[in-house]
């Protein structure tokens, strides 16, 4: 199943697995997608040596698997800083035999030893990637807050539009804590003529330190609204992660109410957190019981 077509048929709901150091173990991954496919996202995504972490063996495994045992239409992401052609043209073989037909070509961040090889920006892969298979659905990462590497956010939408113009199918963004941001950057978006889909990515924070550290490694803006919430939980860890869980509910239904084309859980390898996503989607009319 090609999420375009989901996406030209209904608003979408989806998660995310996410092997977060060294490789995640095939088995274990299958185990968490069949748990989350029980609350029956559109998709369920596979990240690609996320943060440099080298572990991208196993994606597209991961990704055939979630077909075949999960029952769910699956996304395999993958990263082009270090890769060649040869590299690239491997995995996509190694998907099709795999039957996953729905990549998100992303560029990678900078890391030693990761150096431009054949492709310097997400956009050449997308490029390259439908021209050389184009039986692939491929989508691409933006930036509400604008990349960490942007000169401004008006340059950043400028390559977004080149991810469109090689050929995009649709668009996942970063997480952020403002809806406000995404809204801004929603028109910002129509205005640049970019038209494919855009799906909203949401992540639900743990703990005081992980949002930390999501700010600074992508640069988003952590609201007052966020903050107080934290300073009332306090120490506890039960409490920050409760406190995650519902700023990102009430979130999402903020962006239900204001029309999206789809909501995806950065769902950390948590069913009960993308579970709780799904009965807040359900209460407030966004997704059929
Ligand atoms: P690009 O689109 O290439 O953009 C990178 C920077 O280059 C931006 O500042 C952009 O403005 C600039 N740029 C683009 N084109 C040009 C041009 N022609 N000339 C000059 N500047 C240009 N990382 C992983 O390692 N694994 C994952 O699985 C993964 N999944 C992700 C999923 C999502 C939804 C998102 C939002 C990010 C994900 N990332 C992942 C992180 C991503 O790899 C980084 O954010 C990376 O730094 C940029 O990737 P990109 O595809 O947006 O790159």
């Amino acid at each position: 199943m090609r999420i375009d077509d989901i996406l030209a048929r209904k608003q979408t709901f989806s998660f995310e697995i996410f092997p977060p150091r060294g490789e995640l173990p095939v088995e274990q991954a299958v185990g968490i997608a069949r748990e989350m496919s029980a609350d029956k996202p559109d998709w369920i995504s596979v990240t690609f040596s996320a943060g440099g972490s080298g572990n991208s063996a196993n994606t597209a495994a991961i990704a055939s698997r979630i077909q075949e045992e999960a029952q769910s239409c699956a996304l395999a992401h993958l990263t082009c800083l270090g890769s060649s052609r040869a590299d690239v043209d491997g995995y996509i073989d190694q998907l099709h035999a795999g039957g996953v037909e729905n990549v998100l070509a992303l560029r990678g961040d900078r890391a030693p030893g990761r150096e431009e090889i054949d492709f310097a920006h997400a956009s050449d892969l997308v490029s390259h990637l439908k021209s050389t298979a184009p039986w692939l659905c491929v989508g691409a990462a933006c930036y509400p807050e604008g990349h960490l590497e942007a000169q401004s956010l008006a340059a950043d939408i400028e390559h977004l539009k080149a991810k469109q113009d090689a050929g995009a199918d649709f668009l996942v963004t970063q997480l952020f804590f403002d809806n406000e941001l995404f809204y801004r950057f929603r028109e910002a978006c129509v205005r640049a003529r970019i038209k494919i889909p855009i799906t909203v990515g949401i992540m639900p924070f743990t703990s005081t330190k992980q949002i930390q550290r999501m700010a600074f490694t992508c640069g988003a803006t952590i609201p007052a609204a966020v903050i107080k919430r934290l300073a009332a939980a306090g120490d506890d860890p039960a409490d920050q992660a409760r406190a995650g869980v519902e700023y990102a509910c009430e979130q999402l239904r903020d962006l239900a109410a204001n029309g999206v084309d789809g909501l995806h859980i950065y769902s950390m390898n948590k069913p009960a957190v993308a579970h709780a996503t799904r009965l807040a989607l359900t209460e407030c009319g966004y997704l059929g019981a």
